[in-house]
């Protein structure tokens, strides 16, 4: 039997990026099949220390839509120009690879945990700018 659902999609909360995001995985073919836990950050407000408060609810938010749903993947969509991303940057400049850096940490550390924690699940790590533009890692 084929399963109903595929992903949880672990976005941030920018407005600007709700559409692109919709679309995106619309294009993917996803509509309908994944859960969606979208926050501040996306992986970098489930990692990042300054958030600690946020980490616990996404993990037991995944391992909700892991028994409910039968997912067999997580698709975290980071993005650029990203207010979280600034909080964790502080008063260091905001620059390209400053920017990377948070991002990749991010990423290291969501791969790290959800390895322990889901062996099975898959993982997709995308950091989307706002002309669309995709880079995954
Ligand atoms: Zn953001």
């Amino acid at each position: 039997m084929k399963k109903k659902y595929k992903a949880m999609v672990l976005s941030c909360m920018d407005p600007r990026f709700q559409p692109l995001v919709f679309n995106y995985l619309k294009r993917r073919k996803l509509t309908g099949k994944y859960s969606a836990f979208t926050i501040a950050g996306a992986a970098v407000g489930v990692t990042a220390s300054k958030f600690k408060k946020w980490h616990s609810t996404f993990w037991e938010n995944l391992n909700a839509t892991i028994n409910l749903h039968q997912i067999e993947k997580l698709i975290v969509i980071n993005h650029k120009d990203c207010g979280a991303a600034k909080i964790v940057n502080g008063k260091k400049e905001f620059n390209n690879e400053n920017e990377l850096n948070i991002h990749k940490t991010s990423f290291n550390k969501i791969k790290k945990i959800l390895k322990k924690r889901h062996p099975k699940l898959k993982i997709e790590l995308i950091l989307m700018s706002l002309d669309k533009k995709l880079k995954k890692f």
